[in-house]
């Protein structure tokens, strides 16, 4: 069942505020998907290689799909001739096997270092200077890592009723985000996207900056 009530609204309040809405699918059947399609949707978010390579198969070629979850290294290669965006970076090592995935399918791939903001141990991710020592190596290997572009940072807030807290995580995000605008990327004009915000937390994402949104259960309704 799709909430396309829930739809409407939330893709007018984001256009008009030049925000991008993901629809997370992940666990939706393909039909939830057509349903929103037909609507005008066109970024879906999944977490899952296997799930996500066959959606693609069955789901129309202008779908722009977002890689949300954990991703394995061996796994780069199903999703690399197809992804839009892989918001989840979480090593040097990953970003140089999608590098060379994307070389392989002859294209370039766009990708979002994940920041680790939670005061949660289950989520993946990195801190301030981990990230600056990804970039470090980044910076130095730039000549063989042309089939990759870093277009920002996406992160997950702690899942808390406490506002106070999230507004501190996501304002550490979007801070860092302009930090690095501003230096590593100064000039970089690709370097434009925060993703952060998800159903529960989407209000004070937007409050903090965000320019990415990636929903599920407020559009399909509750996983079990
Ligand atoms: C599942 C998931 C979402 C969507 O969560 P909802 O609470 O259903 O909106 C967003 N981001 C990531 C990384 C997810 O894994």
């Amino acid at each position: 069942m799709v909430n396309t009530l829930a739809w409407g609204e939330l893709t007018n309040e984001f256009t008009a505020k030049g925000v991008t809405l993901i629809a997370v699918s992940k666990t939706r059947p393909v039909s939830d998907i057509k349903e929103l399609y037909s609507l005008g949707q066109r970024d879906f978010g999944e977490n899952y290689v296997q799930e996500l390579t066959e959606k693609h198969t069955q789901l129309q070629s202008d779908i722009r799909w977002h890689f949300i979850g954990h991703l394995q290294s061996n796994k780069v290669k199903y999703i690399a001739p197809f992804i839009h965006l892989i918001h989840t970076v979480d090593g040097f090592k990953l970003l140089t096997e999608i590098n060379k995935q994307a070389f392989n399918a002859g294209r370039t791939i766009d990708v979002l270092l994940q920041f680790y903001i939670a005061a949660e141990e289950t989520k993946f991710g990195l801190d301030e200077k981990e990230i600056i020592v990804l970039l470090d190596h980044y910076e130095a290997q730039k000549q063989e890592l042309k089939n990759v572009r870093i277009c920002g940072l996406m992160g997950m807030a702690t899942n808390t009723e406490n506002k106070q807290q999230v507004h501190a995580e996501f304002s550490r995000l979007y801070n860092f985000f302009v930090f690095l605008k501003d230096t590593s990327f100064f000039g970089k004009p690709y370097f434009s996207k925060c993703s952060m915000g998800m159903s529960a937390d989407y209000p004070i994402a937007l409050e903090e900056g965000s320019t990415m949104v990636r929903i599920g259960s407020l559009l399909f309704g509750e996983r079990k």
